[in-house]
């Protein structure tokens, strides 16, 4: 039988989703020794590549990267996991959206203007710095999700029950239904 084909992706998150991951540990080698990691922040690999059989997706939709990323993942993978609070919400990354609209040019302006104490200017730089979105979305207000994880962050213990059931080889669609880990 042919390895599954794993994946992270880190969107608009502080990695604290990641750290969790890595909080599995032994885990961690076990699952080495049954899947292939294809792609993730924690590896060394530039393009998401085809054929994806699951990736766990940190963090929300914030800019024009994360979006073009996402469907990216979407297009190349099978299961498409909401990884953490971020990703399911919006959660922390989302208070921007608070502002209303125009919130990207105001969160710009207080960072990077006013309370610069060097050389105030906007961050720009065309394939450089990606443009902000005037609102943050999690995951599924973009493309279509599998199954949601949710938690600031997630628990190993809870990232290790998925990923148990996925290496079990159980489905974590149900009937179209999404499933929820937490
Ligand atoms: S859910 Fe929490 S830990 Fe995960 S990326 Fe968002 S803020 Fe960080």
């Amino acid at each position: 039988m042919d390895r599954l084909r794993i994946a992270t992706a880190w969107l608009g998150g502080c990695s604290g989703c990641h750290m969790s991951f890595l909080d599995l540990d032994e885990f961690l080698i076990e699952l080495a020794g049954k899947v292939d990691l294809v792609y993730s922040p924690v590896i060394d690999v530039k393009e998401y590549p085809e054929g994806v059989d699951v990736c766990l997706v940190e963090g929300a939709v914030c800019n024009r990267d994360n979006l073009e990323q996402l469907h990216k993942i979407r297009r190349r993978t099978k299961v498409l996991v909401s990884f953490g609070d971020c990703a399911v919400t919006g959660n922390v990354s989302a208070i921007r959206n608070q502002l209303g609209p125009g919130n990207a040019g105001n969160v710009l302006q207080c960072a990077y203007i006013d309370n610069a104490e060097n050389n105030p200017r906007l961050p720009r730089g065309e394939g450089i710095v990606p443009e902000l979105l005037e609102r943050v979305r999690p995951l599924h207000e973009v493309v279509p999700v599998d199954a949601y994880l949710p938690g600031c962050p997630p628990s190993a213990e809870r990232i290790k029950a998925l990923l148990e059931r996925v290496l079990a080889g159980l489905p974590l669609q149900l009937e179209g239904e999404q499933l929820k880990f937490g």
